[in-house]
């Protein structure tokens, strides 16, 4: 039987490979592929796949028979090159790269100039004529080898590359003469014998398979790990590695390397946007070691080369119908192009770029809707610096990823971790962060480099996170030991807040106060979009007449839940609650509810006003009494200093009283204990009052005319009968005081599902219930038994040794809980065929969610007011899911 195919070639009329072979070839080798069958200058080489690397990492050997196919794929660029791999008067250099099926910027590893050795660099620089180029090639391959294949520091490398420079007394790499190069060559592979114990490989096959079999490894690095799990990117893809023919943008003046987009990736704007140095190689951009220049000077520096970039990006862009992220590098005036891939983007650059694409005509609304992660949405109504504020600006740097941030100043990734841990807001600040850097990056509220460009690994990772984030502020200079940074004017410590703006480019002294910004144009165009194609309703929770207002502003259909108790808190009500709480009798209790009604039925009346002619779902009250009453501790405090200051008898009786009633309602589990319509049960003149205030305020409001919608709903139903007794109450208020008003109001009786056993009542449950609403949170506490209140002290641990994915209270446990609600709907249904079903846990605005909510029949999911358009545009994405599976 033939051997399996390993190894693509690419470029020289010979590709193999194309843009739809990206499981196989990864991103990268797939998209190189294609533009080379574009006609577009690509240095040639070849692709060994991901299947491979599959293989390797299960059993550390390779399949039978790759050895050979890369041998002759080599000599196949031997051909095309004109050079032998390995030679000494005319060596074949190549460049070594990871490349998975999805980008991981800067999360694995890549080594270029591999071939030379001792003698070929001699080679090397005579044919070149050009000795300076030829060690500085070498430098390079010997730090990059010594750190990605060795395992060696990269710092150890760049400790003696500084050293040098600074007894040469000269700041940048291209300063470096032949001799100082020559010289830092024999350093590094000193450090290399030093640090591994045997010398530097001088055999080109033996550095190439090596770095192949690093390349592979690197899927496994810690910082590749992370990446994966921050973006949902399956262990099991494995990386490619592409091999190519290296050309050289370190070759002198009319040389040089650059990264580019052809939209703008902070903003959306329809410009070319990148940028680019001479006389440097591609990680000099990258690493922000040096600052590059703007793309758009290029057009001077080197016309013919910009020209050409220009037509080939407009080709890119058209072929591929998305904003490309490409790489370039320009060698003796030629021009190569080293990658393209779809770039990514900010929020708000993805909607203007999908509304633009799609009034351009390159691609269709559904398309335009597919390309915008319902969770980016989110990022984009995040706060913004209030104009109007006063800023104390130090320092100014690019403006990288846009949305303001504020939190205190950490220097290092590990101490933003730790900081962000115990519930800190941080900001952390780095001369130039690496990939090592990403959990520190994740966790803090916003980036501040000190070196780098708009595309260093900073600004790239910021932008991709949605965090905000300064790069390249060299007015700041940090003083790690003294944990101190400092601007010309000021001296900052660690630990000081600081805000920056990532917008603006500016770094400010103290925490500013934040906005949320205006839903743009598009963004509200989109958002048309996706309520054209989607199915699922989308509703919100809110408890004012404030967050109604906003949430009807973002798109929300009526609520879904509004939180009675909330309403209890204000300061002028919880006096009256306690003294509800507090009464011994009945007749007591009412009189002090008959003060609570009138402030309820104007919560509803503004609740309904803002949500006229859509359904609003008030929830009667839920929680546990002791809730409202002060804290045990706090009421011993106030008992014991009237005493000890002899305070008169009845003011200690009173506080007596309070604490005999707060250890009266105290509960060992409270979430389990007497709660939701258990307090309907028992003390029905609590429901009774809040009905009474909702059919009022209904009544006033359809007497002025208004359309209203009321949903009453019964929390925490386990039985059928708790149910029939609570509703028998609900109906007579309601038939009261409609009689009494003389108003006939269309409400609706529902129950909320959030235990197990009305899941599986839920036949009978629906007899009694116009509608359900799914209480995920309660639903999922109750299912796994895991307390809501601490299961954090656990959960990360269930993540990280993988018994759970993610935080079944955020995402939805779709086998567990999603099967409850699949029965749920199952058996509703099967009683009351038209039976309206929500959802209005945390879940119902997280986008996985959603989806499942759409497939599993729900009418609508309710969430809170800013994730509604996340939730509209996931309704959309499931809509358009079902679409695509229809038609298969
Ligand atoms: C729920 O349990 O999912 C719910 C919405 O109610 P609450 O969070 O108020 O308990
Ligand atoms: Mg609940």
């Amino acid at each position: 039987m033939a051997d399996s195919k390993f190894v693509y070639f690419f470029g020289g009329n010979r590709t193999e490979g194309k843009n739809s072979m990206k499981d196989l070839l990864g991103g990268k080798g797939a998209n190189l592929a294609e533009m080379a069958n574009l006609g577009i200058p690509v240095p040639p080489g070849f692709t060994i796949t991901t299947e491979v690397c599959v293989q390797y990492l299960k059993g550390k050997e390779y399949p039978k028979g790759l050895i050979e196919q890369v041998d002759s794929a080599i000599e196949k660029l031997e051909g095309i090159v004109g050079k032998k791999f390995g030679d000494d008067n005319n060596p074949l250099l190549v460049s070594v790269r990871s490349g998975a099926r999805a980008s991981m910027p800067g999360m694995m590893d890549t080594v270029l100039n591999l071939g030379l050795n001792d003698r070929s660099v001699l080679g090397l620089a005579k044919n070149t004529g050009n000795p300076r180029f030829a060690f500085d090639s070498y430098r390079r391959f010997l730090a990059m080898f010594g750190d990605v294949v060795l395992g060696i520091g990269h710092d150890k490398f760049e400790h003696v590359l500084s050293e040098k420079k600074q007894s040469l007394n000269i700041i940048q790499d291209t300063d470096l003469d032949v001799n100082a190069l020559k010289e830092l060559v024999e350093q590094f592979k000193t450090i290399i014998e030093r640090e591994t114990g045997e010398k530097f490989p001088q055999d080109a096959r033996k550095q190439l398979m090596m770095a192949i079999e690093a390349v592979f490894q690197s899927w496994n690095n810690q910082r590749a790990i992370t990446y994966r799990k921050l973006n949902n990117i399956p262990a099991g893809w494995g990386t490619a590695v592409n091999v190519q023919a290296m050309v050289y943008g370190n070759m002198g003046e009319t040389s040089g390397t650059g990264v580019a987009f052809t939209r703008d990736p902070g903003t959306g704007e329809k410009r070319f946007f990148g940028e680019y140095l001479i006389n440097a190689q591609g990680e000099d951009v990258v690493a922000g070691i040096r600052t590059p220049n703007p793309i758009s000077t290029l057009k001077e520096a080197m016309p013919a080369a910009f020209r050409q970039l220009e037509e080939i990006y407009v080709k890119l862009e058209n072929h591929f119908r998305d904003m490309q992220d490409i790489e370039f590098t320009i060698e003796q005036g030629k021009l190569y192009m080293l990658q393209t891939r779809n770039g990514k983007r900010t929020a708000a650059a993805a909607i203007k770029i999908a509304a633009d694409m799609v009034a351009e005509g390159l691609i269709d609304k559904k398309t335009a809707l597919l390309r915008i992660e319902p969770n980016q949405i989110d990022k984009l109504l995040h706060p913004m610096i209030d104009p109007n504020a006063t800023l104390q600006v130090v320092a100014s740097g690019l403006p990288a990823s846009p949305g303001a941030a504020v939190g205190q100043v950490v220097f290092t990734a590990e101490h933003a971790e730790k900081m962000a841990e115990s519930g800190a807001k941080v900001i952390l600040v780095r001369t130039e962060t690496s990939p090592e850097d990403i959990g520190g990056m994740n966790a803090a509220e916003g980036i501040l480099t000190v070196r780098g460009g708009m595309t260093s690994h900073a600004a790239v990772v910021a932008r991709g996170m949605g965090k905000p984030c300064v790069a390249g502020c060299d007015a700041i200079s940090i003083d790690i030991k003294k944990g101190v940074f400092s601007t010309g004017s000021c001296t900052i410590n660690e630990g000081d807040h600081i805000s920056i703006d990532g917008s603006t480019g500016h770094v400010i002294v103290g925490k500013v106060p934040l906005i949320t910004p205006e839903v743009s144009e598009e963004l509200r165009t989109v958002l048309q979009w996706a309520d054209e194609v989607r199915t699922l309703g989308v509703r919100t929770n809110a408890d004012t007449p404030y967050d109604a207002t906003v949430a009807r502003d973002f798109g929300a259909e009526g609520i879904g839940l509004c939180r009675t108790e909330h309403m209890f808190f204000g300061d002028d009500r919880i006096p009256v609650v306690r003294e509800m709480i507090m009464a011994e009798s009945g007749t007591a209790r009412r009189s002090a509810l008959a003060k609570l009604l009138p402030m309820q039925k104007e919560d509803f009346v503004g609740i309904f006003r803002a949500m006229e002619g859509y359904p609003v779902t008030i929830r009667l009250l839920d929680p546990p009494l002791h809730e409202f009453l002060p804290d045990h501790e706090e009421a011993l405090k106030k008992l014991m200093e009237l005493e000890s200051k002899g305070a008169p008898e009845h003011e200690i009786d009173r506080v007596k009283k309070i604490m005999d009633r707060i250890e009266f309602l105290q509960e060992i589990n409270p979430m389990l204990g007497f709660r939701g319509c258990r307090l309907g049960v028992v003390y029905p003149e609590i429901y009774e009052m809040q009905v009474q205030a909702i059919i009022e305020a209904a009544c006033e409001l359809t007497k002025e005319g208004m359309n209203i919608v009321p949903e009453i709903m019964i929390p925490l139903i386990s039985h059928v009968k708790e149910l029939q007794l609570v509703k028998k109450q609900v109906v007579k208020i309601a038939s009261d005081v409609m009689a009494e008003k003389d108003v006939k109001i269309n409400y609706r009786i529902g129950t909320m599902i959030e235990l197990p056993r009305a899941v599986l009542t839920a036949d009978k449950i629906a007899r009694e219930a116009e509608f359900f609403s799914f209480g995920t949170n309660d639903l999922t506490q109750t299912t796994f038994g895991f307390s809501r209140d601490d299961a954090g002290k656990f959960l990360p641990f269930y993540i990280e040794q993988s018994i759970l994915e993610h935080d079944p209270f955020a995402v939805l446990d779709q086998s567990g809980v999603g099967e409850l609600i699949k029965i749920g709907i199952d058996k509703g249904r099967s009683t009351r065929h038209d039976l309206k079903i929500g959802l209005c846990g945390e879940h119902g605005g997280e986008p996985s969610s959603v989806i499942f909510g759409h497939k599993v029949g729900l009418n609508y999911v309710s969430c809170s007011p800013f994730r509604v358009p996340v939730a509209r545009m996931a309704a959309a994405h499931a809509a358009l899911q079902e679409e695509e599976m229809n038609k298969k």
